[in-house]
């Protein structure tokens, strides 16, 4: 009867951490751990913002997804676990991909200068998305 139970609790935690990934895979927009909640809810009613959160620490330590900290309150993720460089706008917050290459030539400067041995490295830009430049110039 336990053993029973534990597995429909394995099974339903495997299905719930299914679902936010695939949620999370369908968005380019990188949400935080609240709006891909909002989300997930309408496919699973009954999960918690608790029970994302942890699956998404827990999917980022893995390396599945990207954990990605813009020094806002709230940490935002990135279903694509592939290194890429992002853009932050300073007005709305958005958060987009920059489909450019990565510069390789930045982890060699880093490793000469501090004697690392450089196993990768984030870029952020910031800047106004277009949408909030057009909205400054009406
Ligand atoms: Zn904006
Ligand atoms: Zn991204």
């Amino acid at each position: 009867m336990m053993q029973t139970e534990s597995r429909h609790k394995i099974l339903r935690q495997t299905n719930q951490r299914k679902i936010i990934l695939e949620e999370l895979q369908c968005l380019t927009c990188h949400p935080t751990a609240a709006a891909l909640h909002d989300l997930v809810k309408k496919r699973l009613p009954r999960v918690s913002l608790g029970t994302v959160y942890r699956n998404l620490e827990l999917l980022s330590d893995c390396g599945t997804i990207q954990k990605l900290d813009f020094g806002e309150p709230h940490k935002r993720f990135d279903g694509n676990p592939t290194p890429h460089y992002h853009v932050n706008c300073q007005q709305c917050g958005r958060v987009d991909d920059v489909p450019m290459p990565l510069h390789p030539i930045l982890e060699d400067e880093a490793s000469i200068i501090t004697h690392y041995q450089i196993s990768g490295h984030h870029v952020a830009f910031s800047g106004v998305c277009p949408h909030c430049h057009g909205k400054k110039s009406d």
